[in-house]
C-alpha cells in the first residue's frame, strides 16, 4: 500500500463538511436555517421560546401531560413548567423502562436583568439600573440597541407580557459609553473592568411631565407611560421579570451567505434543531424526549434550571403511565446535551489547541467533556457511548467534528451535561460550534446548524 493509502485508511481525516455534501443538502440547509432565523427573532428570552415551542408542537398534535391518562406508542405529550422550561415528548414502541432518547438544550442566554428596583432619574434622564445575567464581556453592551422583554407579575394573579423594541416602529434603550475625547483614564482600565457592572444602566427617557414645581418630572412621565400602556405602579417592578436583550434582527453573514449572526445563539442554535426533530420524530423506537431549559447561563440552577429534580419527576410521570420504575428507566437512558462549543477563531487562535479545537462548516461538534483545569466539573462522557454516538453519525452520513473548549488551562466552562448525568443517565455534548460566544452577536455556520438538526432526529426517531 502506498503512503497516501495508508494515510486515508489510518489517519483521522476530517474535511470541511461544505467539500463534503451534495447542493440537495445545501439547498435543505438553507431552507432550515430560513425557520432558523424566524426562530431567533421571535423567541429572545426563554418565556418567548416557550411560547414559541408549545405553540409549533400544538400544531403537531402535542397535548399537555395529564396524571392518569393511557398513553401509547406514537402519543405526544409535553410539560410546561412555568413558562421557563418545556419537555417536549414522543410516546415509543418499546416501554419507558428500556430508556429515553433525551435532548437537552438551553433558551436562556446572557443579557441584562432590571433590578428590582430599576427606575431612576439622574440630570433629568430616566434610565434603569440592571444587573446582567449569565457569563458576559460587559464592555460590548454599550451603545447596542436593546429590547426590552418579560414580565409584570401582579398582585391580583395576573400578568402583563412586555415586548418593547423588537417592531421596526417600536423605540429602543441603550446603555451609553463615554467619547474618547474624555476617556483617557477610563481607557486605562482593563478589558474586563472597561464597563463595569454598575455603569450598566439604560437610557429609557428624557422628557419631564409637565409642572413647576416637582422633582424627578423624568421619572415620572415615564412611569405615567407604563401605568397607561401595562396598568403598572413603580412597586410593580418588584414582581417582574424584565430583560434587556439587543434589538437587532438575525441576518445571513458574509458574501456567501454561509453563516448566521445573531442574539442568543448559545443556546438556541441547538435548541432549535432539538425542536424541529421533536416536532418531526414519528412513532420512535424508545420514548424520545427534547427539554428546551431555563437558566443553564448561571449554572442550571432553581426550578426551571435542570439541576432541580424536574426532569426526573417528568420522566418518573411518564414511565408511572406504565407501571414501570423511574430508576431503571434512567438507568438505561441515553442524552445529547445539546449546547455550543467555541469555533476556532481565525483571529485569536492562541487560545484554542487547533488539533482538538471546533471549526465552523466541520459539522455537529461532538464535545466529551468540558470543565476546567484538570476536567473539574464535566461529566466527561463514557468511551462507549462516545462509540455508540460515532457510529450513529456515520451511519447516517452526518458531517461532524470533535471538540474541546480552547487551551488546557485558558479557561473552560460548563452545560447541563453534568446535571443529567448525575440521575445516571449515559450524556454527551453535541452542538454548534460558535464565533463570539455571549456578545450581542454571535455568529454560526449553516452547514454546522443543520448538521445538528440532522442528529438530534436521528437520535430520537431512533437510527
Ligand atoms: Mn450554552
Ligand atoms: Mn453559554
Amino acid at each position: 500500500m502506498t503512503a497516501k493509502e495508508l494515510k486515508k485508511n489510518l489517519f483521522l481525516n476530517k474535511k470541511n463538511g461544505l467539500l463534503r455534501v451534495s447542493e440537495e443538502e445545501i439547498a435543505e440547509t438553507e431552507k432550515f436555517c430560513a425557520g432558523y432565523k424566524t426562530f431567533l427573532n421571535s423567541a429572545k428570552t426563554e418565556r418567548e421560546a416557550v411560547i414559541t415551542a408549545v405553540s409549533l408542537a400544538e400544531k403537531k398534535g402535542f397535548v399537555p401531560f395529564k396524571k392518569g391518562e393511557k398513553y401509547t406508542a406514537g402519543d405526544k405529550v409535553y410539560f410546561n413548567n412555568r413558562g421557563k422550561t418545556v419537555a417536549l415528548a414522543v410516546i415509543g414502541k418499546k416501554p419507558c423502562e428500556d430508556g429515553f432518547n433525551i435532548t437537552a438544550a438551553h433558551i436562556d442566554s446572557p443579557r441584562l436583568d432590571l433590578k428590582p428596583n430599576p427606575l431612576y432619574e439622574e440630570i433629568e434622564l430616566g434610565l434603569f439600573k440592571t444587573h446582567y445575567y449569565g457569563g458576559i464581556r460587559k464592555y460590548q453592551w454599550p451603545t447596542t440597541p436593546l429590547s426590552l422583554h418579560g414580565v409584570f407579575a401582579l398582585k391580583d394573579g395576573t400578568k402583563v407580557d412586555v415586548n418593547i423594541g423588537e417592531d421596526e416602529s417600536d423605540p429602543k434603550f441603550v446603555v451609553n459609553d463615554l467619547l474618547p475625547h474624555l476617556a483617557a483614564e477610563q481607557s486605562k482600565r482593563t478589558l474586563s473592568d472597561g464597563i463595569r457592572g454598575e455603569e450598566l444602566n439604560v437610557l429609557i427617557g428624557s422628557r419631564p411631565f409637565k409642572s413647576d414645581d416637582e422633582s424627578e418630572l423624568v421619572k415620572l412621565n415615564i412611569i405615567k407611560i407604563l401605568n397607561e400602556k401595562y396598568g403598572v405602579t413603580e412597586e410593580d417592578f418588584l414582581s417582574a421579570e424584565l430583560e434587556l436583550v439587543p434589538a437587532f434582527k438575525s441576518c445571513d453573514i458574509g458574501f456567501d451567505r454561509s453563516m448566521i449572526g445573531g442574539y442568543g445563539q448559545d443556546d438556541r442554535v441547538c435548541a432549535y434543531p432539538a425542536l424541529s426533530a421533536i416536532l418531526n420524530v414519528d412513532n420512535p423506537e424508545k420514548t424520545a424526549v427534547a427539554i428546551l431549559a431555563d437558566k443553564e447561563e448561571i449554572g442550571s440552577c432553581g426550578n426551571t434550571g435542570l439541576e432541580s429534580d424536574f426532569l426526573v419527576h417528568i420522566l418518573g410521570d411518564l414511565v408511572k403511565t406504565e407501571g414501570g420504575d423511574v430508576t431503571v428507566a434512567l438507568r438505561n437512558s441515553r442524552c445529547l446535551s445539546a449546547d455550543v462549543n467555541a469555533g476556532l477563531d481565525p483571529t485569536f487562535q492562541d487560545v484554542f489547541e487547533k488539533r482538538n479545537a471546533s471549526r465552523l462548516n466541520y459539522g455537529v461538534v461532538v464535545t466529551k467533556y468540558t470543565g476546567a483545569r484538570g476536567k473539574a466539573g464535566t461529566s466527561d462522557a463514557s468511551a462507549e457511548y462516545v462509540a455508540e454516538i460515532r457510529e450513529m453519525l456515520d451511519k447516517n452520513n452526518i458531517v461532524w467534528q470533535s471538540g474541546e473548549l480552547g487551551k488546557v488551562d485558558a479557561g473552560g466552562g460548563g452545560t447541563v451535561a453534568v446535571y443529567i448525568a448525575n440521575k445516571g443517565v449515559d450524556v454527551v455534548d453535541l452542538g454548534v460550534p460558535v464565533l463570539s460566544m455571549h456578545s450581542p452577536f454571535e455568529t454560526t455556520a449553516k452547514l454546522d446548524i443543520y448538521m445538528c438538526y440532522r442528529t438530534m432526529y436521528v437520535f430520537m426517531q431512533g437510527e
